[in-house]
């Protein structure tokens, strides 16, 4: 996959670099994982896979970024003042996808909107937004119970892939009596919630 340069003023190769210099090499083969699986059903959906692929290597580019540069831009941005009650495993998409339009001038609504949806989903997803919330579920890497399930689902259906890794998400949160984001509900009662 060759960058036309109209989303991204790079390459696909200066992107993959720029990402590895802010994670972990862990987190890395992750994105590499949510990129794979992000273009693969980019293929079997029709979806553009320049900003499939865009989307997918940027969606956790804000994961190790510092607390109090996250903190600011939630400010300076006017956002969600709500969102400083969390912590960065919920401000990794909203606030970055901001620093991300500011970093690498991304203004494309479509990319930006799926990094800051990746991670609690959101009432009315477009495909992109719904390619990369599953891929970054199902990606080669992920090993737990219920990915093998998510996999053969994403495959029949992108809808019934969503709803089934929303369930698992919010039942494991509401095990471990955490905090939930009142948008995780929200996607819930859209796309699990039988109308
Ligand atoms: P990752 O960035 O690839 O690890 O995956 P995600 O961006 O999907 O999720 C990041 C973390 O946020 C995971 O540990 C989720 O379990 C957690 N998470 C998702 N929704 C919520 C929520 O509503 N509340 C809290 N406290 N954590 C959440
Ligand atoms: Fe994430
Ligand atoms: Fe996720
Ligand atoms: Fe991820």
């Amino acid at each position: 996959i060759i960058y036309s340069k109209k989303y991204i003023n790079c390459s696909r190769e200066e992107l993959l670099e720029a990402v590895s210099q802010v994670m972990s090499p862990k987190r890395f083969t992750h994105v590499k994982g949510v990129e794979k699986a992000a273009l693969e059903l980019a293929r079997q959906y029709r979806v553009d896979y320049e900003k499939v692929s865009i989307a997918a290597l940027l969606h956790d580019y804000a994961k190790e970024q510092l607390d109090e540069e996250m903190r600011d831009i939630i400010i300076s941005e006017n956002m969600d003042l709500e969102l400083l009650q969390y912590g960065n495993n919920i401000w990794h998409g909203p606030v970055g996808a901001i620093l991300i339009r500011n970093r690498f001038n991304v203004t494309d609504s479509e990319i930006l909107d799926a990094i800051r949806h990746h991670t609690v989903g959101a009432p009315q997803m477009g495909l992109i937004e719904q390619i990369i919330y599953v891929a970054d579920y199902i990606e080669p890497n992920r090993i737990f119970e219920g990915v093998e399930e998510a996999r053969a689902l994403s495959k029949s259906s992108l809808k019934e892939a969503i709803a089934f890794s929303t369930l698992k998400t919010l039942k494991y949160l509401l095990e471990k009596n955490v905090k939930i984001y009142p948008r995780a509900i929200e996607t819930y009662n859209a796309w699990v919630v039988q109308k």
